[in-house]
């Protein structure tokens, strides 16, 4: 058994609920290794690494 529910909601309750989906900035921040511009709490696309550690061995 799942969630159901009971009356459909309006196409202006269920417009104005969907009027606050919003898209956040992307959040860049500076590689501490090779300080290159790179998307927090994602690994390092220039030098690969994570939380200081090498993930992929690039050359
Ligand atoms: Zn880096």
């Amino acid at each position: 058994m799942s969630i159901c529910p009971k009356n459909k909601s309006s196409k202006a309750r269920r417009d104005s609920r969907r009027a606050n989906w919003k898209m956040a900035p992307m959040n860049f921040v500076r590689c501490p290794k090779c300080n290159a511009l790179m998307l927090s709490h994602r690994m390092c696309k220039n030098c690969g690494t994570y939380n200081k550690k090498e993930i992929l061995s690039m050359d």
